[in-house]
């Protein structure tokens, strides 16, 4: 292999160049070597090879660098751990493909879609669209996960031609669009002038073969609609709007593609009695005035069925009882809320003329004498404690 070329002079820049000047040299390398103004012309295609090197070099700060300090020497480590570029050059420089892929950020999307290189010899695969579905869940159900069947209307693969479309392996003719070779050329007037470009063929999509004998059954789709029950385990406190996705459980594909995804949408039954608060359920009870008074036992809900609390004699309205690990498991982890459970007395509204006389005489005893001013202190801690 020749040596090679500084990156800089590559682009034609300056050592002290900015991303922009980067970016507008680039661009212009690109479009005087682009393959499909040249083509055939492997000198151009190899300094197109070359520009697009230097600029994944050029166009990232780090690798940029790197490239300043040690030269190409610095960058023969880059193999692999290239972000999101092209992932190093220990593979013998960029494929076509890989260059045209950053095309969208170069050129503001004008060549992303479709376009690709003839040399490239890639293919336009179908893929079925994503199906999404809503599933309603019950606390209890989140609290311990649930397994679901699910019944999904959607496009399957036909079975009389196994999602192909066609009648049998002899039912198909050289595309004569692209004469068999997937892709078609266009002439564009495009911001950068007269362009010519290849996309992948539109009779075809790329396989260059036409069904001539399509399958009666799908007449040549390769799909039916039809069912599928699909079984989605739905893990321990998820919440309201999370999406579980279910990769390749989604619409069929035209002739053999990939399938979509099936999205599942989590919803959650409203529950009577207790309120989702993150992790915490809250629960208000109420107690009634000799329960506040006197204490006692009483029944509460939560997520696994009904359990017994014990309420301390004197207890205030507003008071918040914490049942520890009642609430819902953390979705992604380890761990569990709270059941927080908020008394409220109930007083009675109407009193016969027999109880009037026993709250009165009631009234007259010491500890009924005096009403206690509330500590703001106090009600700011509950909220707190509440509102967490
Ligand atoms: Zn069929
Ligand atoms: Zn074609």
């Amino acid at each position: 292999m020749a040596e090679k070329r500084d990156y800089y002079e590559v682009l034609g820049v300056e050592r002290n160049a900015n991303a922009d000047e980067i970016k507008k040299a680039y661009r212009k390398a690109a479009i005087k070597y682009h393959p499909d103004k040249n083509p055939g012309d492997k000198e151009a295609e190899e300094k197109f090879k070359e520009a697009a090197e230097a600029y994944d070099v050029l166009s990232n700060p780090d690798k940029r660098a790197r490239y300043d300090q040690f030269g190409h020497a610095g960058m023969s480590g880059a193999a692999g751990g290239g972000a999101g570029g092209f992932g190093g050059f220990s593979g013998g420089g960029f494929s076509m493909e890989d260059i045209f892929s950053q095309f969208g950020d170069i050129f503001g999307g004008h060549f992303g879609g479709g376009f690709r290189s003839s040399s490239s010899g890639g293919r336009r695969v179908n893929r079925g669209s994503d199906i999404r579905v809503r599933v309603k869940l019950t606390l209890a159900e989140i609290a311990s996960g649930v397994t679901k069947k699910l019944k999904i209307n959607k496009t399957i693969a036909c079975d009389k031609c196994g999602g192909t479309g066609a009648k049998d392996a002899n039912s198909y003719s050289t595309c004569s669009t692209c004469n068999g070779t997937g892709y078609v050329t266009r002439v564009e007037n495009t911001f950068f002038g007269r362009m010519q470009t290849q996309g992948v063929c539109p009779t075809c999509g790329g396989t260059g073969k036409v069904i001539t004998s399509p399958c009666d059954k799908c007449k040549g789709e390769g799909t039916l609609r039809g069912q599928e029950v699909v079984e989605i385990k739905i893990p321990a406190g998820v919440g309201e709007g999370m999406v579980l996705t279910v990769t390749g459980k989604g619409n069929a594909a035209r002739q053999g593609g990939v399938n979509g995804d099936l999205q599942v949408v989590i919803e959650e039954e409203p529950n009577a009695e207790l309120m989702r608060d993150g992790n915490d359920l809250i629960h208000n009870l109420n107690i009634t005035v000799t329960t506040a008074l006197l204490g006692g036992t009483v029944e509460v809900p939560t997520v696994d069925g009904r359990a017994k609390i014990k309420i301390a004699p004197g207890t205030h309205a507003g008071k918040v009882l914490r049942l520890a690990g009642k609430g819902l498991p953390e979705v992604n982890g380890y761990g569990r809320g709270d059941e927080l459970i908020v008394v409220d007395i109930t007083i009675p509204s109407k009193l016969s003329a027999e109880e009037k006389r026993l709250v009165e005489q009631l009234a007259t005893q010491p500890s009924f004498q005096r009403a206690e001013s509330t500590k703001n202190q106090n009600i700011f801690e509950r909220m707190k404690s509440f509102f967490r």
